[in-house]
């Protein structure tokens, strides 16, 4: 049978179909040919069964954590062929749909392969179909490489059809398939290892994203490993094992099944093209930028071009194209505004930019992130994971890119993409009323931030005064309300805008009040200990590679690190909340990001930056910030102490609840100033908690030679003052201990005093060579590393193993080469505004101060 068409379609995918469709619309008699099911891989082994057995395990998830939300039942437990059987249902359903709306919009379907045949011809099977114009939408096909033992692995399609859900599953290839399957399986309980021979998993996606997937991955007891190169798949006792290679060294991963996902190839197998003059190039169809191939009447569109491999964009290529058959041609596809979504927990979308992009092609840009944690909605539904990032051109605010990793992340890329599409500018996006509370209000905050004018959370040396209401919304307890009084503050200048209001990636989330419960090892509180793991960790690798920068002469003056110190600075300050002011010591960089101030303003600051903390003025002994109430350190030993005490009679003539909370070491304990805070805060009743971090080789002198009471704590009782002493190596006893202290503190604005024991591994600044101690007392008090010691405890506890302690190294390792990659790049002050902020920013009104810079 021969029969005549003004559009052929061959492949009936997102691509073909939604083509079809709309030839038949514009009026064009129109065929589709499709050999398999109609829909292609997006609905039959893509896009669709995936989202709909992630659906499953999301829920099984979200029912596994489901106590905290009143869920209560006996057991629950997960039947992987019912999610099977639903997910086939979808698919059906959405098949018949589409067979159905072809149908209705009067396209005619054959079934089988379509070849191209004589100019003007497609052939299926004996039927020979006349056409004026073709369309290729052949789509992709899973690729495959040349791997040892590669037999023993399934593929996308495969893993669909699983009998049951694997104990352990190795992913081979970090791309979007991969990952997608690593989440749904990590999710459903299964011990998921990832295999990725680049630098990074999603290679496309910003890598401060990456990292809150990665984290939230090894949390639920997946693993990743970067820079991998898997060598063979063999059978193995029990399962099979995956043997990679890794730096200079290797690997094996145990498990049940393993899934190849190493991307997609486009697909013209028995299609005839280049014998009908279709040109190929690597296997993918050449189009020009109208998708006319190199045929005359032959078009392509979707997977077969290669380009952007995503079912939207099959779909938008395919409407060009006919658009372009019915009327002569002139539609070019844009890709700029193409958004990528990604499935994964949590969920991950980004369109336009990204931020390393947008450095690399030298674009002056400005960038405004806001956490899910300080979003009223998220925390309602109880997913606070992830941030908005946006990035837009600095000079004239249009906006180049937005990427959120959150709560149904693919959701809300529809409003930026909507933006981004139409050239609109940050101001446009946050002039846009946002309902309250949902999810898309992150994005808003995001544009807000980017101008220095955001609501809910701090924005960075902001003249703003609302500094409380604006710390309290970053709290997970109050209310996210927008409040419609609040005035924008100033719009800042570029360097200010640098550093984005953001808490570092790495901090736990603040308690409401920390019990004993909380800090039991156990499997509910999983989340919240590794994240107390992780910050310590954090806080090492600061101080470590602070080290080597100040080695390099990145750092001027001197340079005090807390190597050590991590139970007390994270155990010390977490039980705070936003609005109690810390003033502590210089040895600080750990006090402050465990605070809550961006990693990146505080390396800026030691490095001497304009985008620090304290703008570049402050260096190494002075971090500070206002929004946060952390009133910093103090140059000179102990000198901050009568500060406190001036805070403490403060927050105590404001009748407020707030505690002024003091940190100073074993040194500090030995002046006057000591003496005549405590006993002025003691006197006055002052809620002033002060907190001594017994290092016990203050400025190098050992405690018992510096002091006739070596038991600190002992000190406070000649003031009357209740203390205690406690064991700063151990990071649980320190947050339960300090959190009662200052609570009651808090009730009864009594000041105490609290003592906690623990051991400097590095010297008193990091010149000093520190020969003041013993061999044998560095090796005793090493084996009590706090960071060593809980680690022990969270294994023992099985609640993460060295797999895992391995990754968190290695992720915070690259989060700080990042972060001093930032401070580096950073710009220095200017020498005419050197003054600028040294007076509580009040120099232009005090001409008094005024002198010659320099
Ligand atoms: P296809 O969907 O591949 O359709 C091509 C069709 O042509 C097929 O039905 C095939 O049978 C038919 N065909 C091939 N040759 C012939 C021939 N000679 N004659 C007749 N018929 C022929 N993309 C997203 O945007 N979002 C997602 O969430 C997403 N998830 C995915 C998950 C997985 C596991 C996979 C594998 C892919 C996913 N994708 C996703 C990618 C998406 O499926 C593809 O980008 C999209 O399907 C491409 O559409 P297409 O029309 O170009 O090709």
């Amino acid at each position: 049978m021969a029969d005549s068409f003004d559009v052929v379609i061959v492949g009936g995918g997102p691509g073909g179909y939604v083509a079809a469709i709309r030839a038949a619309e514009l009026g064009a008699k129109t065929a589709i040919v499709e050999k398999d099911r109609m829909g292609g891989t997006c609905l039959v082994r893509g896009c669709i069964p995936t989202k709909a057995l992630l659906q499953s395990s999301e829920l099984y998830s979200l029912a596994k954590g489901g106590v905290e939300f009143g869920l209560v039942t006996d057991s629950l437990t997960f039947d992987w062929s019912v999610a099977l059987k639903r997910k086939s249902a979808v698919v059906d359903q959405l098949v018949k749909g589409v067979e159905g709306l072809l149908k209705a919009g009067g396209v005619t379907t054959f079934r089988g392969a379509g070849r191209l045949g004589a100019r003007g011809t497609v052939k299926v099977g004996n039927d020979v179909i006349n056409a004026k114009d073709i369309v290729i939408a052949t789509g992709s096909a899973i690729s495959r490489i040349p791997l040892a033992g590669a037999e023993l692995t399934i593929d996308s399609d495969q893993i669909l059809e699983l009998k049951d859900v694997p104990k352990r599953l190795a992913v081979i290839g970090g791309g979007v398939v991969g990952m997608e399957f690593a989440a749904m399986f990590a999710a459903l309980g299964t011990k998921v290892t990832v295999l990725e021979m680049l630098p990074q998993v999603l290679p496309m996606v910003d890598a401060d994203l990456v990292s809150v997937y990665a984290k939230h991955l090894a949390g639920i007891g997946g693993a990743i490993h970067v820079n991998s190169k898997v060598a063979e798949v063999v059978k193995a006792k029990g399962g099979l094992q995956v043997k990679f290679s890794e730096g200079g060294g290797g690997g094996v991963v145990d498990a049940d099944q393993v899934l190849l996902a190493v991307g997609r190839s486009p697909y013209t197998e028995g299609l005839g093209a280049e014998e009908a003059g279709v040109k190929l190039e690597r296997g993918r169809v050449v189009v020009d930028e109208h998708l006319r191939t190199t045929a005359p009447g032959v078009w392509a569109i979707g997977d077969v071009i290669g380009g952007i491999m995503l079912a939207h964009v099959a779909s938008y290529e395919g409407i060009c194209a006919v658009e372009n058959i019915a009327g002569g041609g002139d539609r070019i596809p844009d890709y700029h505004a193409a958004p990528n979504c990604i499935y994964t927990e949590p969920e991950i979308a980004h369109v336009g930019l990204g931020e390393k992009e947008a450095k690399e092609k030298g674009l002056d840009i400005k960038i405004g992130k806001f956490p899910f944690a300080a979003s009223g909605r998220a925390l309602t539904l109880g997913q606070s994971e992830g941030f908005a990032k946006v990035i837009a051109d600095a000079n004239s605010g249009k906006i180049l890119g937005a990427h959120i990793i959150g709560p149904r992340a693919t959701d809300l890329i529809a409003e930026a993409t909507l933006a981004i599409q139409n050239g609109l500018t940050l101001e446009q996006l946050d002039l846009t009323i946002h309902a309250h509370p949902t999810r898309p209000e992150p994005l808003m905050e995001a544009a807000l931030a980017a101008q220095g004018r955001a609501i809910h959370i701090p924005n960075r040396r902001s003249a703003a005064a609302a500094a409380p209401a604006a710390a309290r919304a970053a709290e997970p307890e109050p209310a996210t309300g927008v409040a419609a009084t609040s005035k924008a503050a100033p719009v800042q200048n570029r360097e200010q805008q640098m550093v984005a209001s953001v808490k570092p990636p790495t901090s736990p989330p603040h308690p409401k009040a920390i019990t004993p419960k909380m800090l039991e090892l156990t499997n509910e509180n999983r989340d919240f200990l590794l994240k107390l793991h992780r910050q310590m960790q954090f806080i090492r690798r600061f101080e470590e590679r602070t080290q080597e920068q100040y080695t390099k002469a990145k750092i001027g003056g001197y340079c005090h690190l807390n190597i050590g110190e991590e139970a007390t600075v994270v155990g010390g300050i977490l039980p705070l909340r936003l609005t109690d002011y810390i003033f502590t010591s210089y040895r600080e960089h750990g006090h402050a990001i465990a605070r809550g101030i961006d990693p990146k303003a505080v390396m800026a600051e030691l490095f001497g930056k304009e985008s620090g903390t304290s703008h570049g003025r402050g260096g190494s002994m002075h971090m500070f910030d206002a929004d946060l109430r952390f009133m910093g350190g103090y140059g000179i030993v102990g000198g901050h102490l009568p500060l406190a005490a001036g805070g403490g009679w403060a927050v105590r003539y404001k009748k407020a609840k707030d505690v002024v909370f003091c940190m100073f070491g074993d040194g500090a304990t030995n002046i006057g100033a000591f003496h005549e805070s405590l006993n002025f805060s003691k006197v006055f009743k002052l809620p002033v908690v002060w907190f001594c971090v017994n290092n016990r080789y203050g400025m190098g002198t050992p405690v018992e030679a510096a002091s006739a009471v070596a038991d600190i704590y002992k000190k406070a009782c000649a003031y009357d003052m209740e203390s205690i002493q406690i064991d700063g190596m151990n990071v649980r006893e320190v947050l339960l201990k300090t959190s009662e202290i200052i609570e009651k503190t808090r009730k009864d604005s009594e000041p105490r005093f609290i003592e906690a024991l623990c051991y400097r591994f590095k010297g008193h600044s990091v010149v000093d060579p520190d020969k003041y101690r013993s061999a044998e007392d560095k090796e005793k008090f090493r084996k009590a590393d706090p960071i060593v010691a809980f680690e022990h405890e969270l294994e023992k506890s099985k609640l993460a193993d060295e797999e895992y302690f391995k990754q968190v190294r290695m992720e915070v390792d690259a989060e700080v080469q990042d972060i001093i990659r930032y401070a580096d790049e950073s710009p220095d002050p200017k020498v005419e505004d050197l003054y600028k902020y040294v007076y509580a920013d009040e120099w232009e009104q005090r001409p008094e101060l005024r002198g010659d810079p320099l």
